[in-house]
């Protein structure tokens, strides 16, 4: 698979192009200030995306939505429940300070159980909520053709998890209970060999955070 990670100041929130190296198809998730290395990222492996995948609708998250879908011309993804806080992303942005523009409308939310493709590549999303109310966790499976296609997946889990951290629930919308429910529940019923990138800093695993990040003891 071909995975590339990019991100700017001043959120350093880490964006996401993943593409399928048999067919070029591919993805680009959470496309914020870092939209324009993103792009060059489809450029540079010759990519021909299919979608615009978002793991949650807070404003560092989405301010390359309008870029990214002039240039691909491919539609937008969202879980419903954050298309209150996308819809606001205006508003967001006089919170942090931030003069940011109007985001182009989501075309698609996911249903339960959603499974996106790009060539060979399957991503099964799931409700991760907590973080936001419509935050979600994509399982991205590994290269079918080495690894089988169940076995290794990575997980991208938007700012839900981090290496030694967990999200933020003091934005409108989290909770921490529902937080903690969604990290047990959802992403620790993957292997603990299960790469995790998260919206911000760098990469971990299952296991890591299962066995020591110190607000899930
Ligand atoms: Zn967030
Ligand atoms: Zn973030």
């Amino acid at each position: 698979m071909i995975f590339e990670t990019r991100a700017v100041p001043p959120f350093m929130k880490n964006g996401f192009v993943l593409g399928c190296e048999f067919t070029r198809e591919g993805v680009v998730i959470d496309p914020g200030d870092d939209v324009e290395l993103l792009l060059e990222t489809v450029e540079k492996h010759a990519l021909k995306p299919v979608a615009i995948v978002l793991t949650h609708a807070h404003l560092d998250h989405v301010t390359g939505v309008a870029r990214a879908k002039q240039a691909l011309g491919v539609p937008v993804w969202l879980h419903k429940d954050d298309n209150f806080l996308y819809e606001a992303v205006v508003q967001q942005g006089q919170m942090f300070g931030f003069e940011v523009d109007p985001q182009p409308a989501v075309d698609h939310f996911y249903e339960p159980d959603q499974e996106l493709r790009f060539g060979e590549y399957e991503i099964a999303v799931r409700h991760t909520p907590g973080h936001c109310p419509g935050g979600v966790c994509l399982a991205v499976n590994g290269d079918p053709r080495t690894q089988g296609p169940t076995e290794r997946r990575i997980l991208i889990v938007g700012d839900t998890l981090f290496a030694g951290s967990i999200g933020r629930t003091d934005l409108p919308g989290g909770d921490l209970e529902t937080l903690l429910r969604s990290i047990r529940d959802v992403l620790f019923s993957f292997p603990d060999g299960t790469p995790v990138y998260s919206g911000h800093g760098e990469p971990t695993t299952i296991g890591q955070e299962r066995r020591s990040n110190p607000f899930l003891r």
